[in-house]
Order: structure tokens, then C-alpha cells, then sequence
């Protein structure tokens, strides 16, 4: 096999090993996205709650303040029952502080429910907590472990980089122009020959063209139709008919 075309079969084993590299580096923060997807929803959850424990507190802060009213109202009434020259006012008097300590009743009574109501949202609130804290830890894990990936991998990506200009370097740049050019269009820009075939457009090979890259492995072949690099997987001494080699 020509030297270059030794040598390019090695850059195109790296220059795949790249894609796979960004392809993971470009993966990894979906995975962090798909992670931390439930967290916006339990926080929500979280604030609703809170809502809704603030909504109760200022209530049962309102209403104590009626019951404080109430109080004094029925204290200013019972002092004025002293006072009162007829029946009819007393008894007025006496359904205003009876009618007043309802209220206060009623307002004891709503304070209770408040107070229960509260409980409830604050035991949601810490349990859905709980379960945002849980996936938090997770993502935050997903994250340190994406970023070791993602430092390894731009660490090996950098290795390759320089590796793979080492061996452009060595490459006649008529030949490398060339097979950079079917590498834009085509991915790959080298092929074996397979059964007198290009093993990658598998078009069969003149057999002129045949007879000549088996018998000049001193010279670099391009495929007639799809321009890529060809070369002979097996090379023995009775190279000429050699062409049954594994696709690359
Ligand atoms: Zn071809």
C-alpha cells in the first residue's frame, strides 16, 4: 500500500474518532436538560404552596385582629350594661355582646380550619421538596460527571487534533487536497477495493484500472466514480488478484 494512503487510512480512523467525540460533547447537555426537565414543575409546586401558606396567614392575622375588636367590643357593651335605665336597652345590650361572642366563635372556628389548611401546605410543600432536593442531587452528580467526560474528552480530542496534523504533514498535498475534498462531500474519502469493486460506491472497476492499482502499489488510485482513495486490504507477493479484503 502507498505510504499515504497508509497514512490517510489512519487520519480517517482519527478524524472519525473526532465526530464521535463532538457528537458525545454535544450530547451531554441535552442529558443535563432531560434531567433537570422535572425540577421547573416541582418548584412551581413548591411557590404554589408557599402561596398558599402566606394566603392563610395573613386570613388567620386578619381575623385575630376581628376576635381583638370583638372583645373589646363585648368589654365596652358588658360596662354599658351597667348604665342602661330600661329593660328593652338591656336586653338590647345583651344581644349585641351575644351577638358579638358568636362572631368570636365563628372567628375561632375559621382560625382553627386556617391553621389546619396551613399543615396541609406545608407538608406538601416539604414533600414535594424532598423529591426536588432528590432530583437535584441527581443532576448535580450528572453534572460533575459530564464535566470529567467532557474534560476527558476535549483532552483526548486535542491529543487526536495534533496527532492527525502530524500525519497531514507527511501527505503529498496534491493527495491530501484531494481526499480532503471527497471527505467534505462524502464522510470517509478512503475505500478498499473489494471484489473489483470501490468498496464504498461499489462500482466495479475498469479492468484496466484493476491491473493497475494491483500491480503499482508505488502509486496513489482514486476511485473513476466516486473519487475516493483506493487501496488493496491484502498485500502478498501474488498481489494482483487480491481484492476479497473486508470493507473498511
Ligand atoms: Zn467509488
Amino acid at each position: 500500500m502507498h505510504k499515504d494512503v497508509e497514512t490517510l487510512l489512519e487520519a480517517q480512523g482519527l478524524e472519525q474518532r473526532l465526530k464521535e467525540l463532538d457528537a458525545e460533547i454535544n450530547s451531554l447537555p441535552r442529558r443535563i436538560a432531560l434531567l433537570e426537565a422535572p425540577l421547573a414543575a416541582h418548584q412551581a409546586e413548591i411557590d404554589r404552596a408557599a402561596a398558599a401558606t402566606a394566603m392563610a396567614q395573613a386570613e388567620r392575622r386578619k381575623i385575630e385582629s376581628q376576635i381583638q375588636d370583638l372583645k373589646a367590643r363585648v368589654a365596652k357593651s358588658r360596662n354599658h350594661s351597667a348604665e342602661v335605665k330600661t329593660n328593652q336597652e338591656y336586653k338590647a345590650v345583651l344581644d349585641e355582646i351575644t351577638y358579638s361572642e358568636g362572631e368570636i366563635s365563628r372567628c375561632e372556628e375559621r382560625i382553627l380550619q386556617l391553621m389546619e389548611e396551613i399543615e396541609g401546605h406545608e407538608a406538601a410543600a416539604r414533600e414535594v421538596e424532598a423529591k426536588r432536593a432528590h432530583i437535584q442531587a441527581e443532576v448535580d452528580a450528572a453534572k460533575a460527571e459530564i464535566r470529567t467526560r467532557t474534560d476527558a474528552d476535549l483532552a483526548e480530542k486535542q491529543r487526536l487534533q495534533d496527532q492527525l496534523s502530524e500525519l497531514r504533514r507527511g501527505i503529498n498535498p496534491n493527495t491530501l487536497r484531494r481526499y480532503d475534498r471527497v471527505a467534505r462531500l462524502r464522510g470517509q474519502a478512503v475505500a478498499v477495493l473489494d471484489h473489483y469493486a470501490c468498496g464504498a460506491c461499489r462500482v466495479r472497476l475498469r479492468p484496466q484500472f484493476l491491473q493497475e492499482i494491483t500491480s503499482r502499489p508505488e502509486e496513489v488510485f482514486f476511485c473513476e466514480t466516486c473519487g475516493r482513495l483506493l487501496y488493496v486490504a491484502v498485500v502478498t507477493s501474488e498481489a494482483a488478484n487480491v481484492t476479497t479484503a473486508p470493507v473498511a
